[in-house]
């Protein structure tokens, strides 16, 4: 690997490997890589911070370490990483499938 910042390190990797048509981002908990599924604001509840619902309406969970995810900062940034990857890399692959299954913002 030659580049020295993350984002750089991601698309020479994912280059490399040619890793842009298999790309199925958002579909995995970062933390214990169960599956997450969307959810209802008023199914999660309390676990949402007052904050995000106001700001978001789409939101996942894991049902393994219950964490509640949402597209925030965090998941624009990985979102515009794979769009960049995915046009450099394979100009006829379909879109990237987001919602329901893109999200990655940790909650409380
Ligand atoms: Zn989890």
């Amino acid at each position: 690997m030659r580049a020295l910042q993350p984002d750089e390190q991601f698309r020479e990797v994912a280059e490399r490997l040619d890793l842009a048509l298999h790309v199925r981002a958002f579909r995995l908990c970062l933390m214990c890589n169960a599956p997450l599924r969307p959810a209802s604001l008023a199914e999660l509840d309390s676990r949402v911070p007052d904050g995000m619902r106001e700001r978001h309406t789409r939101f996942v969970t894991c049902d393994v370490c219950r964490r509640v995810l949402w597209e925030g900062s965090h998941w624009k940034h990985m979102r515009a990483g794979i769009d960049a990857l995915s046009n450099a890399g394979a100009p006829d692959m379909p879109d990237v499938p987001s919602a329901p299954d893109g999200y990655v913002q940790y909650g409380p």
